[in-house]
């Protein structure tokens, strides 16, 4: 299909594209089920040379200036910009999303590497003054080595834009497994990289079977740094792996975010901002507003306002122009949303919109809200990652924290109030590591990115997310 991207992996500064009995897998367009290409595993012995080249690249990448690895980067991303309209197709034919939020992926992706490449000329060292004379204390970083790391399909370009910019500009070679689902974006961003000037071995690309590849690379003695994105499950499996090394790892591993509008929440902008992001990418976000508590003096005009604006959404291919939502990017996720909706009907909720799968092809879904339901229904106690928007009632403040708080998840939350002791409160109490107040906007380049508990630790973004590939080293010097 001409118009979606050749795939490949991308081993040493080499793009391997084909090769005789070679293990691959399709790759699918979740809107009409069509296969769009074939993507080629790595071997086993290309594994071992992705990471033989890493740690021969390492020496001289680390030793280059920041400004030198910072013009590489932006120049890469001035490449991807040139391409937007490319970039996009790939990204709506792989994933499912609308154009425009493809575009907006896109944008963040550049932004991300371009920020970056500027935040790597300021990792400083400090002096700390020592307790006797003629004694200097330095305190250095220093890039930790070459790193592995993995995303998922639900941002295909920016996550693996997050941990490959910050992973490079801290001087690491970095080898990304990206999605074999939607591996399009990645192979765009490390050729742009390729033809930016980037020297082999600093960013590879590699796909395979993700338990085997995940398994290969973490135990190889050269990785020294570990990066996931996905499921808390899958992320508890590779932190037993690094514990070999041990080996520094970053988990972000989803959330479950507990949604709290107050009595006192601006209303019209409350449901504006609400409406805007709980579909956006048909809810596949781990930072995406999931469980929804309401005061119960404003629950039933909220439900009424959230299900009209629900059943209203254009559901249908992230190519046409009037799509709103486009489908699930899976199989797996409709199936899902279909247990989590055959679980409300068993407790007796009450679907208010939605609730099916819809269309004669494709994985779609429709936007749905759900009431009446109990705290132990699978929608209010385990992810749903999905276009589905439960919402109970609470009395007071203390309720309402408390219900947010009842996940082992701990990534995003956010509360709704024109209260600024309600808004301390939130702030102080939600047990997340990002809380929005009055907002759903927590993620931006600049800024830290991750969660806490069954969420899992450290930060992408921000100067957190390249502290994630440095070491501290002290120096004393006599
Ligand atoms: P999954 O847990 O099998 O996969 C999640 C991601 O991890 C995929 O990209 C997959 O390729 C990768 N993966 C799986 N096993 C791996 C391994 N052993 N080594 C390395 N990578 C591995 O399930 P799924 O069906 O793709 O998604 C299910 C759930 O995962 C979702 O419901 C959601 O809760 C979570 N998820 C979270 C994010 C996120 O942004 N945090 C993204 C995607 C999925």
């Amino acid at each position: 299909m001409t118009e979606y991207t050749t795939l490949g992996l991308y081993i040493d500064g080499r793009f391997i594209t084909s090769g005789a009995g070679r293990k691959s897998e399709p790759v699918f367009d979740p809107a009409t089920d069509e296969v769009l290409a074939e993507l080629p595993h790595a071997t086993s012995a290309e594994l071992d040379e992705a990471v033989s080249a890493a740690e021969r690249a390492f020496p001289a990448w680390r030793a280059k200036s920041a400004l030198e690895r910072s013009d590489i980067m932006r120049r890469a991303a001035g490449l991807l910009r040139d391409r937007m309209d490319h970039l996009c197709r790939v990204m709506t034919l792989e994933q499912g999303k609308p154009l425009a939020e493809s575009r907006g992926e896109w944008v963040h992706a550049c932004e991300i590497l371009e920020w970056c490449a500027e935040e790597g000329r300021r990792v400083y060292g400090r002096i700390v003054p020592s307790r006797m004379p003629g004694l200097d204390h330095l305190v250095l970083s220093e890039p930790v080595g070459p790193a592995a790391v993995f995303t998922p399909w639900n941002f295909p370009a920016l996550t693996p834009a997050r941990k490959l910019a910050a992973g490079l500009a801290a001087g690491c070679p970095v080898i990304l497994k990206a999605s074999e689902e939607t591996p399009g974006s990645a192979v765009e961003i490390v050729r742009a990289l390729h033809e930016a000037g980037l020297p082999a071995g600093c960013a590879q690309l590699v796909f395979g079977v993700p338990s085997e590849v995940s398994e290969q690379l973490i135990l190889a003695p050269a990785i020294r740094k570990v990066s996931f994105t996905g499921s808390t499950q899958v992320g508890r499996h590779l932190m037993k792996l690094a514990a070999e090394g041990p080996k520094r790892t970053t988990m972000e591993l989803g959330g479950n975010g507990p949604v709290i509008v107050f009595s006192d929440a601006d209303y019209d902008r409350t449901i504006k901002t609400l409406a805007a992001g709980k579909f956006r990418n048909a809810g596949q976000v781990c930072v995406s507003p999931a469980r929804f508590f309401v005061h119960e003096s404003l629950i039933d005009r909220f439900t009424q306002d959230l299900a009209a604006h629900a059943a209203g959404i254009s559901v249908g291919s992230g190519l046409a122009a009037d799509s709103v939502m486009g489908p699930l990017a899976n199989g797996r996720r409709v199936e899902a949303m279909e247990r989590f909706i055959a679980d409300a009907e068993d407790r007796g909720g009450t679907i208010r919109a939605g609730g099916k799968r819809t269309g004669n092809a494709g994985n779609f879904f429709q936007p749905t809200v759900v009431t009446g339901l109990g705290g132990d229904a699978l929608l209010f106690s385990e992810e749903c990652f999905g276009p589905i928007m439960p919402i109970a009632p609470f009395s007071t403040v203390d309720e309402a924290i408390e219900k947010a708080n009842s996940v082992a998840a701990g990534l995003a939350g956010y509360a709704f109030t024109t209260s600024l002791d309600t808004a301390q409160t939130a702030m102080h109490r939600i047990r997340t590591g990002m809380v929005g107040l009055n907002t759903l906007t927590i993620s931006t380049p600049e800024t830290p990115f991750g969660g806490v508990g069954e969420s899992g630790h450290g930060s992408e973004g921000g100067m957190e997310g390249l502290q994630a590939y440095l070491d501290t080293k002290l120096v004393s010097l006599a």
